[in-house]
């Protein structure tokens, strides 16, 4: 056939070209992303021909490309792959609709509201070169086509026709020629055709090429635009260290280091490879919910789809960098349908539990889990309120600073459990704004003097985080911020240790009667009660909240949102043996006696709450005592 043969489209493909033309897509620039794929796809395939037909009489290049040229307003893409006889063109691009190319129509004419990034799913991709040409040409040799004479030129303006005719061809393989439109100009561009490479089709596994002059060797040469293999699929044993660390640099953009990574081939009823990363940096808008996403890179095949999937991973895992490459799904799957993709919440499922066992893994290094607790412990803790998630696993990765050890130490709930006291049936936290507050906090004075270890919860999201966490191991949280006497008192008692948290013994002495009705007077707006306790001994008065009402932290914490909360009255509980207060209780002068007990007042409440409201108030009655205490002198 040495002649130009005219042939009609079918009119599937006729419906599909029109749509192509009209372009529907909103980026264009994917044509590219398909045509590379498709020349992936052909030197895969004549890979896996020779080698599954043991066929050692054909001769080909194994030095293998797909490579661009640019030609006036010619786009040309070209590979040395497995190529097309006269046939397979017929059958890829032409006459026959392919199922595909049907079962495409038909969701177009079901759906009349058909998303635009469902072209392509049904495996139509080389259409998509309309969009940014007037006119395409295929110049295509099969690997088992002996004579180059026979080689196939396709052509067609997609107007409902193409031309077929033979044209010498040496090698096997195709070429792409795209006469690009005049309005999208843009595609000859090399820089702008590079970077749409290296966004999807960086880890193709062959170089993607262009020709360029070296000034230095005076001649072109050529240079490879996809810098990386698609590593994760190579064998496990085939990957150094140092290749595992280099990936993950290229993926982040050089995002510190990774402190650990995963790497998982998964066959069978799913079928995936995952590479994920616990990197020990943060990136900087990890805070920012409407700006930051998942970090997982999806891919088909080693084509990029897209990052960003809401729903691939918990977001308290945000952390985690990586890819995740699957065949399961078709190359152009739109966000749309990943929603509702079954597939995809099975991965979720997967790819969850993988990243368990990775932090399972880590938090044996102490000091590699230090590292990932400080930069991702407040996401992790996010995890308790999603009710997908393992809350015990969860619950398992938790640090905390303890009342035992320094700042930079962090124990597990493991760790203060195998601690606890004979009789301690709680677990025992002060929630507080930061490590030193709360290390020395009044709440904290008795349960160190018996040697009771608490832990010291100093992130913003503790408070509401422990709305959440109610046990471990079915031993429950006890606020000691809170009025929670009872409880330590059992392990006072079992421990043989005299306690008088509130000391109602003291109440019954008509001095200390007066003296309470007295303090009452001044801050019954402010207060729900007074009471005598030997909770602390360091301090004169502290704070405490009822057990029903809303925390310091808490309130601080729905403030900061906005909220208009209204103000917390605590128990004003006082130290009657401490100096202050038996001096104070001395104090006749009812006007000296009101500007010590609001002096009191402020200061345990500045420590429970680390800020006053009106602290120029607090300024002025200390400096009201001090004048008066010169003034007496
Ligand atoms: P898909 O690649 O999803 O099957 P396409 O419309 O992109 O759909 O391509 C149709 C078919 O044309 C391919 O399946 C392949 O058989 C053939 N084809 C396309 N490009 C090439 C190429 N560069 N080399 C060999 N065959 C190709």
């Amino acid at each position: 056939m040495n002649v130009k043969k005219k042939f009609i489209f079918k009119s599937e493909v006729n419906e599909l070209l029109k749509l192509m033309i009209n372009s529907l897509y909103s980026n264009k620039e994917i044509f590219l992303r398909e045509l590379i794929s498709n020349a992936s796809d052909a030197i895969d395939k004549l890979r896996f021909n020779l080698v599954a037909n043991k066929n050692k009489d054909i001769k080909f290049d194994d030095n293998f490309y797909i490579r661009l040229f640019f030609e006036g307003n010619k786009l040309i893409i070209r590979d040395n792959g497995i190529g097309m006889n006269y046939d397979e063109v017929i059958n890829n691009l032409g006459t026959i609709a392919k199922s595909g190319t049907k079962k495409f129509l038909k969701n177009l004419n079901d759906n009349k509201s058909l998303n635009k990034n469902l072209i392509g799913k049904f495996g139509v991709g080389f259409y998509s070169c309309f969009m940014v040409s007037n006119k395409v040409k295929v110049h295509t040799k099969s690997i088992f086509e002996e004579n180059s004479n026979n080689s196939i030129l396709w052509s067609s303006k997609g107007d409902g026709k193409f031309f077929i005719s033979n044209l010498y061809k040496k090698n096997n393989g195709t070429d792409i020629i795209l006469y690009i439109k005049d309005s999208c100009k843009e595609f000859l561009n090399k820089n702008n055709l590079i970077s749409i490479i290296n966004k999807y089709s960086n880890y193709i596994d062959f170089p993607i090429e262009y020709k360029e002059f070296d000034k230095d060797k005076k001649k072109y040469i050529w240079k490879k635009i996809n810098l990386y293999n698609a590593i994760w699929l190579k064998n496990k044993n085939d990957i150094s260290k140092k290749d595992y660390k280099n990936f993950y640099y290229n993926l982040t953009n050089n995002l510190g280091n990774p402190l650990i990574w995963s790497h998982n081939k998964v066959e069978g009823s799913q079928n995936y490879i995952s590479l994920l990363y616990i990197p020990d940096t943060s990136p900087w808008n990890i805070w920012n919910r409407d700006e930051y996403k998942i970090c997982l890179k999806l891919y088909v095949n080693k084509i990029f789809i897209m990052d960003n999937i809401k729903d691939l991973l918990p977001y308290c895992f945000r952390f985690v960098q990586g890819i995740l490459d699957t065949n399961d799904l078709p190359l152009n799957v739109s966000r749309e349908i990943l929603q509702d993709n079954i597939f995809l919440k099975k991965i979720k499922i997967s790819l969850t539990n993988r990243i368990f066992k990775m932090l399972e893994k880590l938090s044996i290094n102490n000091k590699k889990y230090n590292i990932f607790w400080k930069k991702f412990g407040v996401v992790l803790k996010e995890g308790l309120a999603d009710n997908n998630i393992d809350k015990y696993k969860i619950s398992s990765l938790l640090r905390f600073n303890s009342s035992k050890f320094n700042k930079d130490i962090f124990i597990s709930l493991e760790d203060y459990i195998s601690r606890m006291k004979i009789g301690q049936d709680k677990i025992f936290y002060i929630t507080s704004e930061n490590y030193i507050s709360s290390k020395n906090s009044p709440h904290l004075e008795i349960y160190l003097k018996n040697d009771i270890e608490v832990l010291l919860m100093v992130d913003k999201i503790d408070e509401w985080m422990m709305n959440y966490l109610t046990d471990f191991k079915g031993i429950s949280f006890c606020s000691i911020n809170r009025n929670n006497i009872n409880n330590l008192d059992n392990i006072l008692v079992t421990n043989n240790n005299k306690s008088n948290l509130i000391n109602t013994s003291l109440y019954d002495n008509d001095d200390n009667k007066l003296f309470i009705n007295r303090i009452k007077d001044v801050l019954s707006k402010y207060i729900k009660d007074v009471r005598i306790t030997d909770r602390i001994e360091k301090f004169p008065v502290v704070l405490v909240t009822d057990s029903n009402d809303i925390s310091t932290q808490m309130l601080k914490l729905l403030k900061s949102t906005g909220k208009d909360i209204p103000k917390i009255k605590y128990y004003f509980d006082i130290n009657i043996n401490h100096i202050l207060i038996k001096y104070i209780k001395n104090v006749k002068d009812e006007n000296l006696f009101k500007k010590w007990i609001k002096f009191m007042y402020y200061q345990a409440y500045l420590i429970e709450s680390n800020s006053l409201e009106n602290s120029v108030n607090f300024v002025n009655i200390i400096n009201d005592l001090f004048c008066n205490f010169i003034y007496n002198n």
